[in-house]
């Protein structure tokens, strides 16, 4: 057993955990990081948010090519190598994990490997390889991260139903896949094997898709999709049989085939389930609740003032981004600021094709809040460069504040949705109103003029000077 004292331990290497550690370290204090992987970088780097993207690159490319033959460009069928696309998502995550390996050695950030546990208010011990580590601490961050969300009903041990990981490591291309729950996650695994050939059933028990975005951005991204997505709304599955042959799932509700359907492997993508009751928390003081989140103040403190939790553990949305800049703030708060998390906006972007985007206030979360609101939009059909670029099925949205004009919400769906959404959020920061947008000068032709031209369809975006 070997023994480690520190001022700071991090709890989990995920996007919150090393954003903590590293801006602890940079202002000075003594810190240790804990992970039971040996690659730092959490659920984003390893099974999430970056490799996804790389092979939703992969699918973006085999898509535009494709359509390009309408264009009086034809490739033929694309051929596909799996160990080459695997390779080439590997090297992306192996990149940017040994990116962050670096930076930790940079910033003598220890790196411990192994499952920790706490084993009082100031004691860690963590279960590694090579024996258990003891690690005493004046102040720590819990940065556990979630874990994906499995159904009783659906058979666990059966290789063809698998999760957001299991779906990442592209071990073949199933020629019919049901995709269960019509959620960021399930919708971008969905659109990277339609690009490969597979056939995606896509079931939501909800009456929409993606059910945080506006109803109007969602429907633009169905209408688009509709020939590639067979999507079942307001249904649910309510067995799984494993057969030698197949899948065989039921379904029961509004759009429910009447016979179970065969499917070759189900992606279970539900949702994600917080970590914190998997730490030993309590024996540390800290309250988590009865779904595993950890309730923290602004500054992302605990009940307990020495501790501290971020990320995917204390709560909605589980965006990577969000987990970094709560990280940020425990560690500024550790170190003697006075920081505190309070963003007007937390962005969201499924990278669909279609990307839809949305940041600030929905309309639904205007509405539910009592805010007297207006919106404008600005449809993609009438975009110069949408128009070339053959990505006419898009819409830019901005929701303004009724009384002030300040735009306190937006949300698009088109192409590169989620390039064009930090306009947005830094507008919606700042307190800009319609005029401020309107009277920007953004590029011709470039898909961001939607949103300056939506501020300018906007009622009164542009006054008279006084
Ligand atoms: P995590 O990234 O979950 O990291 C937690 C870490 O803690 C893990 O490394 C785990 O091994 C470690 N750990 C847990 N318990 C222990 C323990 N007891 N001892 C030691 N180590 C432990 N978000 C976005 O913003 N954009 C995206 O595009 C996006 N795409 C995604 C795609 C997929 C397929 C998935 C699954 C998620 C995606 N997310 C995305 C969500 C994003 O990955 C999470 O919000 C983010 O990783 C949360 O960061 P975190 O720091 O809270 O924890």
């Amino acid at each position: 057993m070997s023994e480690i004292k520190t001022q700071l331990v991090v709890l989990g290497a995920g996007p919150g955990g090393y954003s903590a550690a590293f801006r602890a370290a940079d202002l000075g204090i003594e810190t240790v990081i804990v992970d039971v992987n040996s690659k730092l970088g959490g659920v984003c780097l390893n099974v999430g948010c970056i490799p996804s993207k790389a092979l939703l690159h992969v699918a973006k490319v085999i898509e535009e090519a494709k359509a390009l033959s309408a264009h009086g460009v034809d490739f033929g069928a694309p051929k596909f190598d799996l160990d080459k696309i695997r390779d080439w998502k590997d090297s992306v995550v192996d990149k940017l994990t040994g990116g962050l390996a670096g930076m930790s050695k940079m910033r003598k950030v220890k790196h411990v490997q192994g499952y920790g546990k706490f084993t009082g208010s100031n004691t860690l011990e963590v279960e590694g390889k090579d024996g258990k580590t003891t690690i005493s601490f004046d102040n720590a961050i819990i940065a556990a991260g979630s874990e994906p969300v499995s159904l009783p009903f659906i058979p666990q041990d059966d290789p063809r139903v698998i999760d957001s990981t299991g779906a990442l490591e592209m071990k073949d291309i199933p020629g019919k896949m049901l995709v269960l729950g019509g959620g960021i996650i399930g919708l971008e695994m969905g659109t990277v094997y339609s690009a490969l050939g597979t056939q995606i059933d896509v079931v939501e028990f909800l009456d929409q898709l993606v059910p945080a975005a506006d109803k109007d951005i969602v429907k633009i991204y169905q209408k688009t999709v509709k020939d590639k997505f067979n999507i079942m709304l307001e249904t649910k599955v309510t067995a799984v049989e494993a057969k030698d042959d197949g899948l065989y799932v039921t379904f029961e509700g509004k759009q429910a085939p009447s016979e179970p359907v065969k499917y070759d492997k189900v992606l279970v993508a539900v949702g994600r389930r917080p970590n914190g009751k998997l730490v030993d928390a309590d024996k540390a003081g800290v309250t988590v609740d009865e779904r595993g989140f950890i309730n923290v103040d602004k500054q992302m403190r605990t009940n307990v003032s020495s501790i501290f939790a971020i990320g995917d553990l204390v709560g909605q949305p589980m965006l990577a981004h969000k987990a970094v800049h709560e990280g940020h703030v425990a560690a500024e708060v550790i170190s003697g600021m006075k920081h505190y998390f309070d963003p007007k906006c937390i962005p969201s972007v499924a990278y669909t094709e279609p990307e839809m985007a949305w940041v600030g206030l929905t309309e639904k979360e205007a509405k539910e809040q009592g805010i007297s609101f207006e919106t404008a939009s600005f449809p993609w059909a009438a975009s110069g460069r949408a128009i070339a670029s053959a990505a006419t099925n898009g819409m830019t949205k901005l929701i303004f504040d009724k009384d002030t004009h300040r735009v306190i919400g937006g949300a698009i769906v088109g192409t590169n949705a989620g390039e064009m959404l930090g306009e947005i959020g830094l507008a919606i920061e700042m307190g800009a109103d319609a005029e401020d947008i309107a009277l920007t000068i953004h590029a011709h032709p470039t898909l961001n003029e939607s949103i300056g031209l939506a501020a300018e369809m906007y009622e009164g975006s542009i006054t008279d000077l006084p």
